[in-house]
């Protein structure tokens, strides 16, 4: 048997012991050829096992790498993934529920940039979930670093998708097979610009007009720096994001309305996240940090500078280098950063 026949064995209690043990498993299982067991799947949660979300993700990864796949269910605790080969494609995939979709684009979006070939994917659920990358995340964080590294690859909303009614969509066009170049982001510059929206689908202005007045009296936007963005959505949702676009990068930090938290309460959460991302004055944020580490385990260099690593990074670090020889180094920067460099593995 030859070491990329060999099956990982991984435990999903480790570390953070959520879905982004699974997620980075089935991306890299695609990606290095090597299959896996997953058992203990999200065991540190409340509901553990593969929720809609998960499983979209893995019939997703089945589908574009023409795998073998036990376990696919929704409860499932144990899952086994043997990939085939990767083909780009038109391919839809839907949570059929107000599921984080983009949660699914970070599945299969490495697969496919890899892979030579034109993809167009429609991801059709929740487009603006918590706990989750909002979509302009993806679109205006995200794959603009993507893009800085060689990859080609657009994102287009087409609906937004709130919980818990969903039905949002969005459609990423990937031309795959260019070569990458590593992320060196180490510095974040001085920022250029600030702006806050205050996204409502079927809730009164008053909502969105409180969480600007917080957003400008605590962080000191101007008037022309915020707006209220009334859209269309199947039900009812609120978000509200700040960006901070800095010499070296944009970063952008949300929360959603929920019922029974005031509108002031939802506005400070995202406040005290900007505060923590201007204080640092590091270019990567603490989910920007998770997420890095896929195309920088790929590239095997690079790295970037950050704050407050979470437990889900630190766990996704450890995952990472079960498929791939690749080794991340995390060093002290004083005042609270983090260096993070990721180097071949002898
Ligand atoms: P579980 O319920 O098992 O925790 P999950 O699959 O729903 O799992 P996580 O494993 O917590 O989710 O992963 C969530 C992902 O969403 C991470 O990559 C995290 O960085 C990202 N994320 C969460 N909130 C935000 C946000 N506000 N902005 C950008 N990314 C976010």
């Amino acid at each position: 048997m030859s070491k990329g026949d060999e099956r990982i064995e991984i435990d999903g209690s480790e570390g953070e012991g959520g879905g982004q043990i699974l997620r980075s498993a089935l991306t890299l299982s695609l990606v290095t050829g090597r299959p896996f067991r997953l058992h203990r799947i999200r065991a540190r949660r409340v509901k553990p096992g593969l929720l809609r979300q998960h499983l979209t993700a893995v019939r997703a990864a089945t589908t574009i790498g023409a795998a073998e796949v036990s376990g696919d269910e929704l409860g499932s605790t144990e899952l086994v993934f043997t990939p085939g080969s990767v083909s780009h494609g038109d391919y839809t995939f839907a949570v059929g529920s107000a599921g984080s979709v983009t949660l699914v684009l970070q599945t299969v979006l490495w697969p496919l940039l890899l892979a030579p070939g034109r993809s167009r994917l429609t991801f059709e659920g929740g487009t603006h979930n918590p706990m989750a990358p909002p979509f302009e995340f993806i679109a205006e964080v995200f794959l603009p670093l993507l893009r800085r590294m060689g990859a080609k690859v657009d994102a287009r909303l087409v609906r937004h998708g709130f919980y818990p009614a969903g039905g949002g969509s969005f459609v990423v066009e990937i031309e795959g097979g260019h070569p990458l170049v590593p992320l060196e982001l180490y510095n974040r510059g001085a920022v250029l610009r600030r702006r806050a929206r205050a996204l409502l689908a079927h809730l009164p202005k008053s909502i969105g007009d409180r969480e600007l007045r917080v957003v400008r009296n605590e962080l000191g936007l101007e008037r022309d720096e915020v707006r209220v963005v009334d859209v269309d959505s199947a039900g009812p949702g609120n978000a509200l994001m700040v960006w901070i676009e800095a010499e070296h990068g944009t970063e952008l930090f949300c929360a959603f309305g929920e019922r029974r938290v005031s509108a002031e309460q939802v506005a400070a959460r995202v406040v005290s996240e900007v505060r923590a991302h201007v204080e640092a004055d590091a270019p990567v944020g603490p989910h920007l940090a998770d997420q890095l580490l896929i195309p920088l385990a790929l590239v095997g260099r690079g790295g970037y500078q950050s704050y407050a690593l979470t437990q889900h990074t630190l766990t996704n670090m450890e995952i990472l280098g079960r498929f791939l020889p690749v080794r991340f180094v995390v060093s002290d920067e004083g005042k609270g950063r983090s260096r993070v460099e990721a180097h071949p593995r002898e």
